[in-house]
């Protein structure tokens, strides 16, 4: 019998890992790198390695790392907005991946206005046969898409769409999950967005995923764990 160790010497360090994602992932698709749970210090060696677009999944979080990281970075914000707690990122958000009501895109709205500024956002759809992931379905995009208070908005831009797999170990499910989305893509591209170019974001893909999600269409995949490791709880 033969037992397999990777020796500590040859794992990889944050840069290594970043090198081996960029050759994986095709230069038209975006890595945001998710440095969720993980310290400034290892976020200034991703940094380095030249990682400019930089996911968190909570609000006092990224704002209190935004101030420790230099200001030419992008944030993007990935996880589930309370609507009370916009107004401490939307000084300086890139993306908001998590759209999920029209309430949120107006308070969104509001504080970007406030901040004189254009907040681009996707609308986060419920791909995963888990009940607990946030996210719309396609009725309710297209419902939230014709409301009057939508076409109201003039300081909030939808860019696409973003979704999480389910967490399983079924690739065939994955896939299905990822075509779907792509699908709402451009059902929305289609009936709402044929003439505004910066319509073209399919957010999908993280470390386990993030392949089959370039096979299905992904345009920017979010990758944490695979770059830093295992997050520090
Ligand atoms: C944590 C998280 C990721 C990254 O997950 P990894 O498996 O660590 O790559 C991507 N997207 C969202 C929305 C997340 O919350």
């Amino acid at each position: 019998m033969c037992i397999f160790v990777i020796p500590k010497s040859t794992q990889l360090s944050i840069a290594g890992n970043i090198l081996l994602l960029r050759k994986n992932i095709p230069a038209n698709v975006t890595m945001v790198t998710v440095s969720k749970m993980q310290p400034v210090p290892a976020m200034l060696e991703a940094y380095q390695a030249g990682q400019k677009i930089f996911g968190e999944n909570k609000v006092q979080e990224l704002a209190a790392k935004q101030l420790q990281i230099p200001g030419d970075v992008e944030w993007h914000f990935i996880g589930h907005l309370q609507t009370n707690k916009v107004k401490y990122i939307a000084s300086f958000i890139s993306l908001i991946h998590s759209i999920d009501s029209i309430n949120l895109l107006k308070e969104v709205n509001k504080e970007a206005a406030k901040n004189k500024r254009t907040i681009d956002c996707l609308l986060q759809f419920h791909i995963a046969t888990e009940e607990t992931k946030f996210g719309l379905d396609i009725a309710e995009a297209m419902k939230l898409l014709e409301s009057d208070s939508y076409k109201a908005l003039e300081n909030t831009r939808i860019t696409g769409v973003m979704g999480m797999s389910s967490f399983s170990d079924d690739t065939a499910l994955v896939r299905r999950e990822f075509r779907s989305l792509h699908a709402y893509y451009l059902t929305l591209k289609n009936n709402y967005f044929s003439h505004q170019d910066s319509f073209n974001v399919v957010s999908m893909g993280m470390s386990g995923d993030y392949i089959i999600a370039i096979e299905e269409g992904s345009t920017m995949v979010r990758i944490g764990t695979s770059i830093f490791g295992e997050r520090h709880h």
